[in-house]
């Protein structure tokens, strides 16, 4: 696939990445785009989303909540806290 659109650059520096070009990236609102200039050509890229839980930094995650990366200890620590808070009882570890 190749795509060319011309925009013209705002006074603050910005252009606009085209909606249909930013829907057949997958690239959406809040996104970190990376910028890397190399021999005359710019090429944009998505960056990786950082993979630490947003509550202690543990680089090992595997729930992802309104954009944010949780690890199981902070995720156990959420659910107990919200157990105590409304006397819930939350079902122990399968033996
Ligand atoms: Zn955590």
């Amino acid at each position: 696939m190749r795509l060319e659109f011309s925009h013209k650059i705002d006074d603050l520096g910005r252009i606009l990445i085209p909606a249909e070009l930013r829907n057949s990236l997958g690239w959406v609102k809040g996104d970190t785009i990376t910028l890397n200039y190399t021999n005359g050509l710019v090429v944009l890229s998505k960056k990786e989303r950082e993979q630490e839980c947003f509550c202690c930094g543990n680089p090992d995650t595997r729930v992802r909540v309104d954009r944010k990366d949780i690890c199981e200890n902070c995720m156990k620590r959420s659910v107990e806290m919200l157990a105590t808070a409304y006397i819930i009882d939350v079902p122990g570890p399968l033996e």
